[in-house]
């Protein structure tokens, strides 16, 4: 089973990636942690990507497709991938439709005005991949999950957010319609506590 996670920046992906990749056989594939990673690590690709990423840019789309098609590939994808974070573009979807068959796309509904609030309290912990908001950790430092340190994504200020919400309206929301006419769309609530986000999930991937 391949699924596809829709929505906004901050519209709480990744949080439900986590649950939905360890409740069905999944891997979830994140090409913003990807491309993080790159940064990291200094390879070619993450030079690339960080002046796209940093400006709230969206990366090359012939790029980023090569970089899933690559990852795709390898064993742990064997059994279905859950798609975060991509596609981003209708070319990117139309691409990703020649090399994996998608069987349910999950839309999480976000009010614009509460997504910058989500991204700029938004902590995150590279050691375990988990993400916190401040409203509820405070100012800590100290991963509640696994103890390492926290950080702030470089792009989660007000103004790079602003750009990521622009682009999105304007190259991501069409992927909405894209796949309500293939009839795999599922729209989900993604204004409601973590747990009710997730049941509504499961439901809309198992109807
Ligand atoms: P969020 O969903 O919180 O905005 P992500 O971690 O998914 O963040 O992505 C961070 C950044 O990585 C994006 O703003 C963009 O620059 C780049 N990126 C991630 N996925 C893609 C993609 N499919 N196509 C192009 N750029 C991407
Ligand atoms: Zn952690």
């Amino acid at each position: 089973m391949n699924i596809v996670l829709l929505g906004a920046p901050g519209s709480g992906k990744g949080t439900q990636a986590t649950r939905i990749s360890s409740r069905y056989d999944v891997k979830h594939i994140s090409t913003g942690d990807i491309f993080r990673e790159n940064i990291k690590n200094g390879t070619p690709l993450g030079v690339t990507a960080k002046g796209y990423i940093d400006q709230g840019h969206l990366c090359p789309d012939e790029l980023t497709v090569a970089m899933v098609k690559e990852r795709i590939s390898r064993d742990d994808c064997a059994k279905g991938v859950l798609f975060d974070g991509f596609p981003r573009t209708i070319f990117q979807a139309q691409e990703l439709d020649k090399f994996a068959k998608i069987d349910c796309v999950i839309n999480l509904n976000v009010p614009s005005e509460k997504l910058i609030r989500r991204i700029v309290g938004r902590r995150s912990c590279l050691a375990c991949g988990g993400t916190f908001h401040t409203d509820f950790i405070g100012e800590t430092k100290t991963c509640p999950t696994c103890g390492q340190e926290l950080y702030q994504r470089k792009d989660d200020n007000e103004e790079t957010v602003k750009e990521r919400i622009a682009v999105y309206e304007e190259q991501t929301k069409p992927l909405v319609n894209y796949y309500e006419e293939k009839g795999v769309l599922v729209n989900i609530d993604g204004d409601n506590d973590i747990e009710k986000i997730f049941t509504d999930i499961v439901k809309g991937i198992e109807r």
